[in-house]
Order: structure tokens, then sequence, then C-alpha cells
């Protein structure tokens, strides 16, 4: 599947630098393009009844996937990760117009059929090799989603009783620890969804306040995931094969970090969840695909019992 959609990418992309142009829409002196030309954008595209439709994270557009390219260009990306939950989707059109409006498309994960909707296929973009130097230490990043009245209704349930657990989950996504904070900051569809902690393969990015807790346990407002545990969301579960460096690092910095909340509130590995434990949902997919979640708790326990490199936590 990936060999064919790559002919198709060079020939989309040849033909595209010869022939078309990218207009932007929609920006005035008043209203000016951002610059996000650095910026990688991420989206979603998801069936309605009306058709595929999209969502950018950073700016919270969405529109019907035809329209992809050039909503892109007007909020100032010039490249995206796409990771699609529409069945039926037409990527091989939508690739095409990607890269015919000069977006170079770094991710771009579809379901497959007849597996689960966890372990998707990569069809398109560049492949990342690990780097061959030991892993930096992650960087901590507080960076909260807005409390504006859409948020707080949403995504800023309540006060925590108190912190008992930490949680853990997977995000089943390839995206970025800050992609993922976009999307929970910026979408607007109604849906209950905030955690604490976003971590990749750099970064823990911390979203919401540690005195807030956040809706990422299926377990209700009285449930003990959701008022009385810390979320963290370990990112790239998607990235496997040559990217499986991605999410391996990413768990890493997850290991770290949920010793460090441990010593912080001073509670012990027994206090240590998984999103399973509280509804029996599949998650963390990653670590319970791979029967790892005895490891993983060894490894936090061991972290802790260390003590060394723990990160500094902000409330
Ligand atoms: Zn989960």
């Amino acid at each position: 599947m990936k060999q064919w959609l790559a002919g198709l990418m060079l020939g989309a992309v040849l033909t595209g630098m010869a022939a078309v142009g990218v207009e932007t829409v929609g920006a005035t002196k008043a209203d000016p393009v951002p610059d996000r030309s650095e910026e990688c954008a991420a989206v979603t595209i998801s069936s309605s009844k009306n058709g595929d439709t999209f969502l950018i994270f950073g700016t919270g557009r969405t529109g019907r996937v035809e329209d992809l390219p050039e909503a892109l260009s007007r909020d100032g990306y010039g490249r995206v990760a796409i990771s699609s939950w529409a069945r039926k989707a037409d990527h091989e059109t939508t690739l095409v117009n990607l890269l015919e409006a000069g977006i170079d498309v770094e991710m771009y994960y579809v379901l497959q059929s007849g597996k689960p909707d966890w372990e998707r296929a990569e069809i398109a973009g560049f492949e990342a090799s690990e780097t061959p130097e030991p892993q930096p230490a992650p960087i901590y990043v507080k960076k909260l989603i807005e409390a504006n009245d859409y948020n707080r209704r949403h995504k800023l349930p309540g006060k925590f009783r108190k912190v008992r657990y930490i949680t853990i989950h997977n995000t089943a996504e390839p995206f970025s620890a800050r992609q993922e904070r976009d999307r929970v900051d910026f979408r607007r569809d109604g849906v209950n969804v905030s955690f604490h902690y976003a971590v990749d393969e750099r970064e823990i990015v911390q979203i919401l306040p540690l005195d807030t807790h956040g809706w990422h346990a299926g377990d209700g407002a009285r449930g003990p995931g959701n008022s009385e545990s810390i979320g963290i969301e370990i990112c790239r579960s998607q990235c496997r094969d040559d990217v499986d460096w991605l999410y391996r690092r990413s768990e890493a910095n997850a290991v770290l970090l949920a010793a460090s909340l441990l010593k912080h509130y001073g509670l012990s590995v027994e206090n240590l969840k998984m999103h399973y434990d509280w509804i029996q949902k599949f998650c963390p997919h990653r670590i319970l695909e791979e029967k790892r979640w005895d490891d993983f708790r060894k490894k936090v326990a061991a972290a802790l019992e260390k003590d060394e490199n723990l990160i500094p936590i902000q409330e």
C-alpha cells in the first residue's frame, strides 16, 4: 500500500510544483496569516453523515476534507500529520490534493480493515530513524489549556477531593504531546476529555493545573479514576516499525514522570493504575498488547527508589 502511494506522491509533487500555486484565502491586513511555516499541523479526519470532515488541532478549524489543503494554507501551515478515523475516506485524493497545494505530509495514519483502531497503517510520510545519541532528559512544559467558558464546562470539571492515584493512558494516535494538548484546548464538539499530562519523546506537557481533576478515566464524576487521579497520556502509540523509537522514548519519559508524581504526592507504586483498571477499556493499548504492565510498574518503582533525575512537579 505504501509503495503505490510513494509513487503517487512523487508524481503529485512533480506536477504540483509546476502547476499549482497556493492561494491564501481570507487573509486581510486586520487578520494576518500567522506564521506557522515551521510547525507541523495535526489533523484528524472523521466521518459524519454529510461526508468526511477534518479538525486542525492548533486552530480548531473544521470543515469538509476536500477543503483541507486550503484550510491548512489559510492557517499558515506548510506541513501536516494526519490520523484518519473515517472508514471509507478517499485517502488517495486527499494526499494528492495536499501535495499539489505544496503541503508536506509528515505522517498519514489510516484504519485497516479487520484490525483494531489502535493498530493503524501509515500510508505516507517521512521515515524517521532513531538518533544515535542517548535519550536526552525530557523538557517539562507547563502550557495549561485556556480557562474559557467552553473549556470550563467540558474540560475543567472541578477541584480534586484528593489525589490518590496516577493513571496511565496511550493516546492511540501518532501525534506529539503539544499537538495532543492543542487538540484538547481547541476542540468544540461537546466531547468531555482532558488529562493532566501528555508525554512524548522530548517533552512532558502539563495541560491542567494539579488542583483540578480531569475527565479521562471513563468512571464518571464520582469514580476514583476521574476524581482522585492524575491522568498521563503517553503519546505516539500509533508509531511502530521505523518510528517505534518515538513511542519507546515517550514511554521512558512517562516512567520518569509517573515516579516524580508518586514522590510529589507521597504515594507508592501501588497507586499507579492503568485506564483499564477503572473501566476495563483496552488502554494503555501498547502496554497491554505487549503485556508489559508489570515491567512498566517495575521501572516506575525503580525510578522512585533510585530518586535520581526525577522531575520537579509544578502545581
Ligand atoms: Zn485511556
